[in-house]
């Protein structure tokens, strides 16, 4: 990488590196202090760009990949826009199944930035034939020259966190941390972070965040898979109706379940009294922050780092829309004139 007075090659050059920034008022109530990870500071605007490069890289060094190759992913939007971005730099095709779980301003961007999209059902089991699963391995089968990124079950997904994430979170907070709490959907952040953190303090807190609705919490209690804790829900890229590999449960201390509703609003808190306008997950993660403040969990001298996954744009005509919201009932139990903008 070259880089002098900020100026670079590439958008890839600035993958990774993102900032910590403080959370003043969303955590004034509990003890401790409060650090967001802002991943929306990636190019690509969320942290699966640091998955996306690495595993490229990896499979460009193993002489897997090679230009003018495909790229082939499942993905709930964001690591979607990432591969496109790393393809379009080092001259990739891009084939990417989403569920229709996305919105549309993400299947946009993924068309927008070079890439062929297929949309799948959401609710649908793993297994289906239509799943983005299926269709993903079955053009997989179908196209030549083509390396599936399978970010659910690759191991490379843990390691780009265990070499980027972790180490960084490890310095900016001058090894201080003592929480660590994350959204999971593959796992691999919240794995590779924690991998690499409790390496240099065991006694680091791992929390992950799951969403009602996901198998994976009850799985990280009793090691099961419990068919019965699956049922649609609307936040996207955080929770699972399968056990990935991708996870290593034993990274991971505790889990914690947000519900749609309350994350939605502490998206939207966030965005108004810090300034940072932060996506659905991020009001997740912030929102079992909340939950455990709550229950008196943080303690005076705590360091609680927080990851923000990616960027509020993303969620234009969900959380960000006060139609979406009221549609899902969200503004039910609230009083919302001070919410609430007039329409126009
Ligand atoms: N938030 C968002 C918006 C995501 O897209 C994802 C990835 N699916 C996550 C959180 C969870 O990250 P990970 O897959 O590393 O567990």
């Amino acid at each position: 990488m070259k880089q002098k007075n900020q100026v670079f090659d590439n958008v890839l050059d600035l993958v990774g590196k993102t900032p910590l920034i403080k959370v003043n008022k969303v955590t004034s109530e509990f003890k401790g202090q409060f650090y967001a990870k802002v991943e929306s500071f990636n190019p690509g605007h969320s942290s699966k760009d640091r998955i996306a490069l690495y595993i490229i890289e990896q499979a460009e060094k193993q002489g897997i990949l090679t230009p003018g190759d495909t790229i082939i992913e499942t993905t709930s939007g964001n690591t979607g826009f990432s591969l496109a971005m790393v393809s379009v730099i080092k001259g990739y095709n891009c084939v990417l199944a989403v569920t229709s779980k996305s919105s549309a301003d993400k299947i946009d961007m993924l068309k927008n930035m070079g890439a062929k999209v297929y949309v799948c059902p959401a609710h649908v089991s793993a297994d289906d034939p239509r799943s983005y699963y299926q269709v993903a391995k079955r053009l997989h089968e179908e196209i030549k020259g083509s390396v599936y990124i399978n970010q659910y079950f690759n191991q490379l997904n843990i390691d780009a966190h265990y070499n980027s994430t972790g180490p960084e979170i490890w310095k900016q907070t001058d090894g201080k941390i003592t929480h660590l709490v994350a959204c999971s959907g593959t796992g691999g952040t919240i794995s590779g972070t924690a991998k690499y953190l409790k390496e240099q303090n065991p006694n680091i807190n791992v929390i992950g965040v799951d969403a009602f609705g996901s198998v994976i919490k009850k799985y990280h209690e009793t090691r099961e898979f419990d068919e019965k804790e699956i049922y649609p829900y609307r936040i996207e890229g955080l929770g699972k109706n399968l056990i990935p590999t991708a996870t290593d449960f034993d990274m991971i201390d505790e889990f914690v379940k947000v519900t749609d509703e309350d994350s939605a609003h502490t998206a939207r808190q966030i965005v108004k009294s810090e300034g940072m306008f932060v996506g659905y997950t991020s009001g997740a993660a912030m929102q079992a922050v909340k939950q455990l403040g709550e229950e008196g969990r943080f303690k005076k001298d705590d360091l609680v780092v927080v990851i923000f996954p990616d960027h509020g744009s993303r969620y234009m005509s969900k959380v960000y829309s006060d139609k979406w919201m009221e549609e899902q009932g969200f503004f039910d139990s609230i009083n919302v004139t001070s919410e609430k903008i007039q329409y126009i």
